[in-house]
C-alpha cells in the first residue's frame, strides 16, 4: 500500500475500529461470583435424567471443554460435581414454568478462597414431551433442544451469568443456537485463562485475587422460553392488575432427597434445598379468571437464612407501591405456612410505566391496551 492509499484508508480504518468498539462491548458476557478450584467439573447424571439425552448433554459439555480455555468438563463418574436432573418441585399444574435451572449447591474453601464444588442442572419435567435431541425439530413447533439447554446451563455451572450479546448461548430467553459464540468463549477464557499461551486471544483472565469471594452467594439461574402474547393470555389462569405491598420473610423449601444445610469453616452445603420468599400483591382488578382473595402471593427464589444468601437474578424485582399487571400460572400451597402462592412467567410480569406502556420481565416494552385486548379475546 502506498503512503497515499494508506492516508486515505486510515480514517476509514479508525472509523471501523471505533464502530467495532461501540458495537461489540469489551465484556458483554458476565462473569459470576465463583469458579471451580481445579478448573474441572465432573458431570454426573442422576437416574431421573433420561439415558437418551446423555449424549446430547455431553456434546454440549465438550463444546465448553474445547472452547480454548483451561476449563474442562469431565465425563460421567461417581464423583458428584455437576448433577443433572429431570425434576420439578411444587405444583404440576403450572402451565408456564421455567425450562431449566442451574443452581450452586456447595462451596469449599481452598487457600483462603471460596470455590464452587457442586452444582445442579435441572430440566423441568413439565416440558418432558417438548425436549428433543434432534436438531431439526424447531422451537416454532414447541421443541426445546437438550444440547442447547445444556450449553446454556453448563455455562452457568462453570461460572457465567447472562450475556447481552444477541447470538450468545448465555443470552436469555431461550433461542435455538447450537454453537458457542465468540462472546461465550471470551467469557470462559476470562474466568479460567486461555489454554494456549502462544495464541494471542486478547482475553485477560480475571486475576486470582479478584475471584476471591468473602462469603459464597448461592446463585440460581432460571431460564425460560419466550411465548406468543396469545399463548401467554390463553395459558394464564388469572390476569390481574395489582399493587405491590411488600415481601414476606424467606424460608427453605426442599427438592426430593433433600439433605440438611451444613455450614462449616471450610465448606457450605445447602443439601438440595432452596431459599424462597413470597411477594404480596393487593389485587385492584381481575381481567381473567375468578379470585375470591384480595391479596395474592408470588413465589420467588432468594433470601438470606442461617447465614446463607441465595440470589436469583432471572426474576422481576418488585418495589412497594408499584403498579403491575400479572399473568398467573398455577398455584400451590406452602407446606410450612399453609399459604397459597402463585407462579409468574417473566413475560407476564408487567410493570406499569404510564397509561399505555409497561415493561415485562424480559425488559421488553409492552403496549398494555393491546395486551389486555388479547386477554379479552382469550376469554
Ligand atoms: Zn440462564
Amino acid at each position: 500500500m502506498t503512503t497515499n492509499k494508506l492516508t486515505k484508508a486510515l480514517p476509514i480504518l479508525i472509523m471501523v475500529l471505533f464502530l467495532c468498539a461501540v458495537i461489540i462491548p469489551a465484556a458483554a458476557y458476565s462473569a459470576g461470583n465463583y469458579t471451580w478450584y481445579n478448573k474441572t467439573a465432573t458431570i454426573k447424571f442422576e437416574s431421573s435424567f433420561p439415558t437418551s439425552y446423555q449424549a446430547s448433554f455431553l456434546s454440549a459439555a465438550n463444546k465448553w471443554s474445547n472452547a480454548g480455555s483451561n476449563f474442562r468438563f469431565a465425563t460421567p463418574a461417581n464423583q458428584l460435581n455437576v448433577s443433572v436432573y429431570m425434576t420439578y418441585y411444587g405444583t404440576n399444574n403450572s402451565t408456564l414454568p421455567w425450562l431449566a435451572q442451574a443452581q450452586a449447591m456447595n462451596f469449599e474453601r481452598q487457600n483462603n478462597r471460596w470455590y464452587i464444588n457442586d452444582s445442579d442442572v435441572r430440566y423441568n419435567t413439565y416440558y418432558a414431551n417438548n425436549f428433543t435431541t434432534s436438531h431439526s425439530q424447531s422451537l416454532q413447533n414447541g421443541y426445546f433442544n437438550v444440547e442447547r439447554l445444556a450449553l446454556h446451563e453448563l455455562g452457568h455451572a462453570l461460572g457465567l451469568e447472562h450475556s447481552n450479546v444477541l447470538n450468545a448461548i448465555m443470552k436469555t430467553p431461550y433461542k435455538y443456537l447450537s454453537f458457542l459464540s465468540q462472546d461465550d468463549i471470551n467469557g470462559v477464557k476470562n474466568l479460567y485463562g486461555t489454554k494456549s499461551k502462544s495464541m494471542t486471544s486478547g482475553i485477560t483472565p480475571i486475576p486470582e485475587e479478584e475471584k476471591q469471594i468473602n462469603e459464597p452467594i448461592f446463585k440460581v439461574h432460571q431460564c425460560y422460553a419466550e411465548v406468543s402474547d396469545q399463548e401467554l393470555a390463553q395459558k394464564a389462569d388469572l390476569v390481574i392488575r395489582g399493587t405491590v405491598k411488600g415481601e414476606l420473610p424467606a424460608h427453605w423449601v426442599s427438592f426430593d432427597k433433600a439433605e440438611p444445610v451444613v455450614k462449616k469453616e471450610n465448606s457450605i452445603s445447602i443439601g438440595n434445598n432452596q431459599i424462597v420468599h413470597d411477594v404480596v400483591i393487593s389485587v385492584d382488578d381481575v381481567y381473567k379468571g375468578k379470585l375470591s382473595e384480595n391479596e395474592i402471593y408470588i413465589r420467588q427464589i432468594g433470601g438470606t437464612l442461617d447465614g446463607i444468601t441465595m440470589v436469583c437474578d432471572d426474576q422481576t424485582e418488585y418495589s412497594e407501591g408499584e403498579s403491575v399487571i400479572l399473568y398467573l400460572f398455577g398455584s400451590d400451597v406452602d407446606q410450612k405456612t399453609g399459604r397459597t402462592f402463585r407462579y409468574v412467567h417473566p413475560q407476564g410480569e408487567l410493570k406499569i410505566v404510564d397509561e399505555k406502556t409497561a415493561v415485562n420481565g424480559f425488559d421488553q416494552e409492552i403496549d398494555t391496551e393491546k395486551m389486555l385486548s388479547i386477554v379479552q379475546e382469550s376469554l
